[in-house]
């Protein structure tokens, strides 16, 4: 992670789907190199929020940034070059593609060599085929999956998929990482690997912003928590005082 953690800032987001307001004047900081947890309750905004970071949706007002770079109005792909890379809430894998093929599919997007070179087989090319291919097994060795290399990566545990997509995430160099529910679906003794890989990766120098509902999980390894109800941020702050917060404790931690 040699280019270093980058800032999101977004300001006064907000996202429409007709007369539903599903993110209503969000506006919250993820700093350099931090770890930063954004709950709330199912249909909070939670998903809206990173699929419009990521370029997915576009917000109906308000703007945000990385690194003070303006991104609203971005494609996904413009964004993702710019250092924002994510995984998704429901796996989404080259199931026919061997595990290692698909850490290499997100680092060929990074270094992208020419058609022509690639067509033509150039020395430049294979060399960088080959760096690719060392890339990916590094990143394969980092979430602990090089044994499984060239297996196909629907064969893969439910678990180890999750760790892939997040391996292939990386390939993309991010300097912030977005993560929509890592842990669902995932045991307990496999959310300990995931705090401990979280943490791995926020020592890269790589921001974190990680959407869970796994408070335990939160509450181990984020630096900064904000809280979504209804569209609207209702606490921001580190864990033990949001874990205080009169608001919070009604919307989210009540029973
Ligand atoms: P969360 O991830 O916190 O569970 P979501 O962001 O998925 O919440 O959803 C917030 C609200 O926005 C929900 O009411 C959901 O139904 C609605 N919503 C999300 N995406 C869309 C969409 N593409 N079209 C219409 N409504 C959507
Ligand atoms: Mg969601």
């Amino acid at each position: 992670g040699a280019r270093g953690s980058a800032e999101l800032v977004t300001d006064s987001l907000t996202v429409r789907f007709g007369g539903l307001t599903a993110l209503s004047a969000a506006s919250v900081r993820v700093r350099p190199g931090e770890i930063h947890a954004l709950i709330g309750p199912n249909g909070a905004g939670k998903s809206t929020f990173v699929n419009t970071i990521s370029g997915f949706y576009s917000p109906t007002e308000g703007s945000f940034s990385l690194d003070g770079i303006p991104l609203a109005g971005l494609k996904p792909h413009r964004i993702a070059r710019l250092g924002l890379a994510r995984t998704f809430q429901n796996t989404e894998l080259f199931g026919e593609m061997s595990v290692l093929e698909n850490v290499m599919v997100g680092v060929e997007q990074r270094r992208r060599y020419g058609l022509a070179s690639a067509l033509l087989r150039t020395p430049g090319f294979r060399h960088e085929q080959d760096a690719c291919r060392r890339a990916a097994i590094g990143l394969l060795d980092f979430v602990g999956l090089a044994e499984y290399a060239n297996e196909a990566a629907r064969f893969l545990p439910f678990g180890h998929q999750r760790r892939l997509e997040i391996a292939r995430a990386l390939a993309a160099r991010p300097r912030l990482l977005l993560l929509d529910e890592p842990a669902a679906g995932l045991t307990s003794g496999e959310i300990d690997d995931l705090e401990l890989m979280i943490r791995k990766i926020a020592a890269l120098d790589v921001s974190v912003l990680l959407i869970e509902h796994h408070v335990d999980l939160i509450m181990a390894v984020a630096d900064t928590v904000t809280v979504l109800d209804y569209g609207q941020i209702i606490a921001s702050a580190s864990p033990s005082v949001v874990q205080a917060d009169p608001r919070v404790i009604e919307a989210y931690f009540g029973s």
